[in-house]
């Protein structure tokens, strides 16, 4: 094992809501117990946004941003093997899954929900402030628990691809544990956004026929590419025109997918449910506000309402599957900035003229 006492690192830092990032030499003692990764790719979350913008309340500066990364091990002070049973050494590109569950509570014991744990927290959005601050992805190095949940990656993985699983692709896998999809059952997923990117994906290897509302040809392209019969531009099509379609073409849809954290996105989704059909809300990250219901189109047509928090590992192992399957078409989504350029990223993700940011350190 690699005697390493002290660390020195560059990462960006959240020290104050809605300013630019700090690049900052940290120089730190490190804890003998800790997990030490370099971090070669991290995933920029449109959840980030929010933070960086003071609108989540989980994320306190000072903090380093980033719940999706991977990397290589440099430091490993313990046994430890992977999900799959893999024993892990330093020198193994590995990723992990981005948050801690107590694993002895009712929510990660008794109903199997790690994701529901009240004492569960992510690296890069609410870490144990005492363990200091390389504890996200926005940096060239992290310290990770022993208790982190790892997948080892082949050498030859396109690590820019592999890390849009972490979150968006890890969220959508478990939105689409919670309905149950039939072959030929139609599903409509309301985001081009990488969530709903990898829920057309997921949706489409279940067997149903997907449809998806979204924005931006390059998105709605890949879409089609990942599986997705209709696309529907929402700037160029109205809510009227979309229903009829839906409603007429495909008499309606069995489950809906929403990753756009907008509440009139689900005011339109409800009203394209079939009977019995389930509506998924997975986009909502942060308190973004409400709707008025129609209850009795609710109980008219016995609609699930079903709220999505997070993932936990084995949505993770279902979203690394599909980019496994397809990386060059993930790699699609994918536009790498050095780190320093954390705030152009977040920026273009903002404006929407990038899918998805990933930061390299390296570069
Ligand atoms: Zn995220
Ligand atoms: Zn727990």
């Amino acid at each position: 094992m690699m005697e390493l006492s002290r660390l020195k690192a560059r990462a960006m830092v959240l020290e104050e809501y809605d300013a630019p990032l700090r690049l900052r030499e940290l120089e730190v003692e490190l804890p003998p117990d800790a997990i030490v990764v370099e971090i070669l790719a991290a995933g920029v979350c449109g959840s980030d946004l929010h933070m960086w913008r003071g609108r989540d309340p989980r994320a306190v500066p000072p903090l380093v941003l980033g719940h999706e990364a991977v990397g290589r091990i440099i430091s490993l002070p313990c046994q430890k093997r992977d999900l799959l049973g893999a024993p892990l050494t330093e020198g193994d590109l590995v990723l992990w899954n981005r948050a801690l569950s107590c694993g002895a509570c009712q929510a990660c014991v008794l109903w199997k929900q790690p994701a529901l744990c009240q004492s569960r927290w992510t690296y890069g959005i609410n870490p144990p402030k005492e363990k200091g601050l390389l504890q996200g992805g926005y940096a060239t190095h992290i310290l990770l628990r022993q208790e982190t949940e790892f997948f080892k990656l082949q050498a030859d993985v396109d690590l820019a691809a592999i890390v849009v699983a972490s979150c968006s692709g890890a969220t959508a896998a478990h939105a689409l544990d919670l309905v149950t999809i039939r072959p030929g059952q139609t599903v409509l997923v309301q985001d081009s956004g990488p969530l709903g990117l990898f829920a057309v994906a997921l949706a489409a290897g279940r067997g149903a026929r997907v449809l998806l509302i979204g924005s931006g040809q390059r998105r709605l392209e890949l879409a089609k590419k990942l599986g997705a019969e209709q696309v529907f531009d929402h700037r160029q099509t109205t809510v009227d025109e979309r229903r009829q379609i839906i409603l007429g073409d495909f008499a309606g849809v069995d489950a809906v997918v929403e990753g756009t954290g907008r509440p009139n996105a689900v005011a339109e989704g409800l009203e394209l449910l079939r009977v019995g059909g389930t509506y998924l809300v997975a986009g909502f990250g942060d308190p973004a506000g409400g709707l008025e219901l129609d209850c009795y189109l609710l109980a008219r047509r016995q609609i699930r309402l079903q709220g999505v928090w997070t993932s936990d590992a084995s949505h993770l192992a279902q979203a690394m599957a599909i980019v496994n399957k397809q990386p060059q078409i993930i790699k699609q989504m994918v536009t790498e900035y050095p780190l320093a350029a954390a705030d152009q990223a977040l920026l273009a993700m903002e404006k929407r003229q990038i899918i998805k940011a990933v930061l390299r350190p390296q570069l």
